[in-house]
């Protein structure tokens, strides 16, 4: 039995999340969930946005279903993957039929390292108007996600990897960086490398999206670099992620809890749904995954969606069709 800690969060959190669980309950997984509470509302009622139990709860669990978190993110999620040591965040952007986006053949995962970089929060206020943040890089860390990277790539059948980085303005950090991978490529010549600037691989992945196949790159880079992938591909309402560690992982939908859309019932359940087949595929229910996932595709592609896709459907009217779809497969 494997022990799932649920949190649904803020905003659209909740909605998402009930949606995923809908679809997983189709099947019955040896999952046992285990709820709790973190985000913007708990804040206001306890003072704290990731109260003790709930982390104690997520470090006791074999994964963690998360949905999303408004502005305490930072108190939130970003603690969590560093206190669960998730050092690779996995965010694979792919095209879907039927979905109208910039291009219909996309298919791209970002390796993104989860651990440090600018994201580790050390910022401080040095004088009034005056304010600094530390940028950290480690060859440990930095070794760590560019072999994750290439064991993905192997793993996938995928040919190639770039390293975005921005080695000529950043000569100490992104260097230090760039200078690992390329060490690492190295040990995997049947996998192409190269590596690009950031801001030109920017361009790139809009112009020419083809030229990449697995993205390795630095935290606050990987962050931008792939919600601009989930814009290629349909919108944060189907990006998906996956938070690895050695002995936890995290998966969640790469968008927050919006908003401007909460509580009207019309959040895309789709990003929840693929992170929790991220979450399926990591416990090696590689079938049960596949199946999810070609009954979304089929829901999609006959237009049975959320409005963000061109549809007229709520998340539980959505949630209901991929469900139908499954039981009669
Ligand atoms: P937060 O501060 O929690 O990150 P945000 O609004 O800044 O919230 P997102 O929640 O990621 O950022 O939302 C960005 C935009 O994408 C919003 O317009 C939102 O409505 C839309 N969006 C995000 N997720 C979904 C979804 N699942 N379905 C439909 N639209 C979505």
């Amino acid at each position: 039995m494997k022990r799932i800690a649920v949190i649904p969060g803020d905003g659209i959190g909740e909605e998402v999340i009930d949606g995923a669980l809908e679809v997983l309950n189709a099947f019955s997984f040896p999952f046992k969930y285990e709820w709790g509470e973190a985000g913007d509302a708990v804040k206001e009622r306890k003072g704290v946005a990731l109260p003790e139990e709930t982390l104690e709860l997520c470090k006791e669990s074999d994964a963690v279903l998360f949905g999303a978190v408004g502005e305490t993110a930072a108190d939130v999620i970003i603690k969590l993957r560093m206190e669960l040591q998730t050092f690779a965040n996995i965010r694979p952007a792919k095209s879907f039929k039927g979905v109208k986006s910039l291009y219909d053949d996309v298919d791209i995962v970002i390796v993104r390292e989860n651990t440090e970089c600018l994201y580790k929060g050390l910022e401080f206020e040095v004088a009034d108007g005056i304010t600094e943040g530390i940028r950290i890089i480690t060859r440990n860390a930095s070794e760590k996600i560019a072999h994750y990277a290439f064991e993905l790539a192997k793993k996938e059948r995928r040919k190639k990897v770039t390293a975005l980085h921005k080695a000529n303005v950043m000569r100490k950090t992104c260097a230090l960086f760039r200078d690992v991978c390329r060490t690492v490529a190295k040990e995997y010549p049947e996998i192409e490398f190269n590596d690009y600037y950031i801001d030109a691989a920017c361009m790139y992945l809009v112009m020419d999206p083809w030229r990449f196949d697995v993205i390795v790159t630095t935290n606050m880079f990987g962050d931008i670099v792939s919600d601009l992938a989930a814009g290629l591909v349909g919108g944060l309402g189907l990006a998906p992620s996956g938070n690895i560690g050695e002995k936890s992982a995290i998966f969640e939908p790469v968008h927050g809890s919006a908003p401007d859309i909460a509580g009207k019932g019309i959040a895309n359940p789709s990003a929840a749904i693929l992170s929790a087949t991220m979450m399926l595929k990591h416990f090696g229910f590689i079938d049960e995954a596949n199946k999810i996932e070609k009954t979304l595709e089929k829901v999609i592609l006959e237009g049975k969606t959320t409005p963000d896709l061109g549809g007229k459907l709520k998340t539980d009217e959505m949630v209901r069709e991929i469900t139908k779809n499954l039981e009669l497969s």
